[in-house]
């Protein structure tokens, strides 16, 4: 830090990414990507002669690749915003929604939520979750400020019901209610098709988890136009070519390859079910996760020790060292090869 540096900044946390080792030799399950390339054609619309368009800048507006998304969510592209991976819409959108009143969100969640608060000094209303990391749906009520929930939650998998999340929404309508759906490819249900019934509810979702494009940066918000202009406001205050040319091409590509990535979810879906009671019986407990990854403890293997004993080993996993769920790690699902050889080297380490 210099001595330059802002006060305010001096106090900010930032956000610590899983491990990307940058040698092959792990089996990596602790980023939730996935583990499947992205669709064929993704792979063709970034060949050919589109390298050497990048002497071009982007389209700002993103006029392509919006259309290809409102598509397929059923919506007009007025709906749409798109930005360099979902966590810079969540930055634009605790900038836009959080300063005035505050954000609520729960205790165990996506770390990120934290750091944008701090980052735009919003006051952050924690929420603690209950024993068995559900929500207190009473805590939610009217809280007068934006609220802010993963669905599926992260690091935890569970998912809220659409009319869970409609009950929320209802006694908020004065702020936004974003949903942050990582995950919600995995088997949760999305708000985007409830967009319409009011202007508050915003949908945000990303390339990174359940479309095969972590490296490529994309994410989407839809919601009502005002919003989508709030976002674009920000968005062309501070960087109006926010997404590269390849990666709006590629999105649009994989947008449209609809059948190709509903398999590979059900794959890794099919794993997920697998692997969750594999752990069961080899006497973890594991939350009930609709997403890509499970979570999982052991009475008998404090969680930094799994963490570090499947490092060891070649297994790359996430550790959380905060409180509540210091003895979890997180498990991305990758093939299912990947997920027998997990399963084979923890029965080892535990028999
Ligand atoms: C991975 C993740 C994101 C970030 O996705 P990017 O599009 O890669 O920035 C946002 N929210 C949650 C809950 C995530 O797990």
């Amino acid at each position: 830090m210099s001595k330059f540096l802002s006060r305010q900044l001096e106090s900010v946390s930032p956000y610590t990414p899983g491990e990307q080792p940058q040698d092959k030799g792990y089996i990596k399950l602790n980023t939730n990507e996935s583990p499947y390339p992205p669709s064929p054609a993704v792979l063709q619309a970034i060949q050919s002669g589109e390298v050497e368009n990048l002497r071009l800048y982007s389209d700002p507006e993103a006029r392509r690749l919006k259309s290809a998304i409102a598509q397929v969510y059923q919506v007009a592209p007025e709906w749409v915003f798109v930005g360099n991976g979902s966590d810079e819409i969540l930055n634009f959108a605790f900038q836009a929604y959080g300063k005035d009143d505050g954000v609520a969100f729960p205790d165990i969640t996506y770390g990120f939520y934290q750091v944008f608060a701090d980052f735009h000094a919003i006051q952050a209303q924690v929420i603690p979750l209950q024993e068995n990391f559900s929500i207190d749906f009473q805590e939610y009520e009217g809280l007068g400020k934006m609220v802010c929930l993963a669905n599926p939650n992260a690091p935890t998998g569970i998912a809220l019901t659409p009319s869970q999340i409609e009950r929320i929404v209802q006694t908020n309508l004065d702020h936004v209610v974003l949903i942050d759906e990582a995950y919600v490819d995995f088997g949760a249900e999305s708000v985007v098709p409830l967009t319409q019934c009011d202007d508050s509810r915003l949908g945000v979702q990303t390339y990174s988890k359940s479309r095969s494009m972590a490296g490529a940066r994309l994410g989407f918000a839809i919601g009502n136009p005002q919003l989508i202009s709030d976002l674009m406001r920000i968005q062309f205050s501070t960087n109006p070519y926010n997404v590269n040319r390849l990666t709006l091409l590629a999105g649009e590509a994989a947008v449209l390859s609809g059948d190709y990535y509903q398999k590979m979810c059900q794959e890794i879906v099919k794993s997920r079910t697998w692997t969750a009671l594999s752990l069961k019986n080899l006497g973890f407990s594991v939350t009930d996760s609709q997403a890509n990854f499970v979570f999982a403890r052991h009475d008998k293997l404090p969680g930094d020790k799994l963490y570090m004993e499947l490092k060891k080993r070649g297994i790359l996993v996430r550790h959380f060292p905060v409180p509540r769920i210091s003895n979890y790690n997180r498990i991305t699902i990758g093939t299912q090869k990947e997920m027998e050889t997990l399963v084979a080297v923890l029965q080892e380490m535990i028999l």
